[in-house]
């Protein structure tokens, strides 16, 4: 469990440590400038050391402090942790989650109705989805995994096909968790919903690899069908450009779940910057899986 739950936190920060070095970028651009991307190197649109995360994963880290700090009912101090993160003035703030943070004073539902409003109703990102991976990894009680995944998603993003993918995405945790094989998991969750056609031939999805939730939910499946290491996962949402770095977060969370922090090469988790409190916070996650609450 240790194994997978760890495989689960480096996986999302390699997927977003490798990819955010074309993030933005189209996969021809990918081509011409490296050919084809398989080392955390840094760079990018936003300039990073190599090993730097970025949003997504920094928003898991918020989501899992604030399980930890309280587990019973996390969603407020879920919030705090989201609140210092922004004060840290990060460079990469999702648009959906700045005019969130923007909004907000002192509830979050209100913020995210006001932000839909402003939006014009888009507020079916990937940033909720790209951060509730925590979620899966503390609470074993189904009931109470999807109720805390369906409002972590509200806290910014009102719109139901987030929550939606958000649910899919922890009930594959859950399974994978469980000791599922990835494919048998996938095709069970997927199965009735808007994503089952991607079991049909395993070709890439019509989508661009964009931050729209429902086009990023594609991406992420087609990866975690078609690819056979947490290596192959990661690279090919790092060269498929667009919101490569969200993709390779989200599809690295499961992918790292099935291979488990073994199945990640060092050459990836050793580069990670954050090494050392994902590991803590793995070991947080776990204990408080382990008691229940
Ligand atoms: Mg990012």
């Amino acid at each position: 469990m240790r194994n997978r739950i760890l495989g689960g936190l480096f996986g999302v920060a390699v997927g977003d440590a490798l990819g955010g070095t074309t993030e933005f970028m189209s996969e021809a651009e990918i081509r011409l400038e490296y050919g084809w991307l398989e080392e955390i190197i840094g760079g990018g649109v936003w300039e990073l050391e190599a090993g730097e995360i970025t949003d997504d994963t920094a928003m898991t880290i918020a989501v899992a402090r604030g399980i930890l700090q309280n587990p019973g009912d996390p969603i407020e101090a879920i919030g705090e942790h989201f609140l210092r993160w922004r004060a840290t003035n990060p460079k990469d703030i999702g648009n959906i989650i700045r005019t969130v943070f923007d909004l907000y004073d002192g509830s979050w539902s209100k913020a995210a109705r006001l932000a839909g409003v402003l939006l014009g109703g888009k507020t079916a990102g990937n940033g909720t989805l790209m951060r509730c991976l925590p979620i899966a990894l503390a609470y074993k009680e189904a009931a109470i995994m999807e109720e805390v995944t369906k409002r972590q998603s509200e806290m910014t993003h009102e719109d139901p096909l987030a929550t939606e993918a958000c649910l899919i995405y922890n009930r594959i945790a859950k399974r994978l968790l469980q000791g599922d094989q990835l494919t048998p998991a996938i095709r069970a969750e997927i199965s009735g919903t808007r994503y089952e056609e991607l079991l049909l031939n395993g070709g890439a999805p019509a989508s661009l690899p964009d931050g729209f939730v429902v086009h990023t939910m594609q991406w992420v499946i087609h990866h975690l069908l078609t690819a056979e290491s947490f290596a192959e996962v990661v690279q090919r949402a790092a060269n498929g450009g667009g919101d490569s770095d969200t993709i390779g977060a989200i599809a690295g969370g499961l992918a790292g779940l099935y291979w488990g922090y073994d199945g990640i090469l060092p050459k990836y988790s050793d580069k990670i910057l954050l090494r050392q409190e994902l590991m803590e916070l793995g070991d947080a996650l776990l204990a408080v899986r382990e008691r229940g609450h």
